[in-house]
């Protein structure tokens, strides 16, 4: 018999405020902030406090972060199992803007090893900030398209694909 091949599983990242996006261009959208009422992939609210004060590096962030995750998989292992059961592309959503530090980054790359793990292939895709990716030749020059709640070129240069 031959193994069942596996479609790979694409993992976007996306401010919150273009979920419309991630809607029309037919991604999963997955709130990883605490407001999604959902804990397991959140980080710590005083966390994310203290690190917008200045009081907590970005290493020291990164690192409670990390624990906190490895703590939620065995807390909310049904969380984690429910990313394995989606089937379309994800985009890891929270509310900070594009190509600013935060928990999103580091989730995207923690999801990537939990799948991986579960013998699931990941590629790890960019940051969505309009319907065209941003590999494409052409520019995005679309009049019709004024969804998106920030003016094109005003978010921080796309992170690229790491694969
Ligand atoms: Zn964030």
């Amino acid at each position: 018999m031959q193994p069942a091949i596996r479609p790979v599983v694409k993992l976007f990242k996306v401010q919150l405020s273009r979920w419309r996006l991630v809607r029309d261009l037919g991604i999963h959208l997955l709130d990883v902030t605490a407001k999604s009422g959902n804990p397991a992939f959140a980080p710590r609210f005083d966390d994310v406090m203290a690190y917008k004060r200045g009081e907590l590096s970005e290493e020291e962030y990164t690192r409670r972060y990390l624990q906190r995750m490895s703590i939620s998989k065995k807390r909310f292992p049904q969380e984690w199992e429910k990313l394995k059961a989606i089937h379309l592309p994800i985009a890891v959503a929270c509310y900070c803007k594009a190509g600013v530090f935060c928990h999103r980054h580091l989730f995207v790359g923690i999801a990537a090893d939990y799948l991986k793990d579960a013998g699931i292939d990941v590629k790890l895709m960019y940051e969505i900030t309009s319907l065209i990716p941003p590999q494409t030749e052409t520019p995005p020059d679309d009049p019709t398209d004024t969804r998106s709640t920030t003016p094109a070129g005003t978010a921080g240069p796309p992170r690229q694909d790491r694969e």
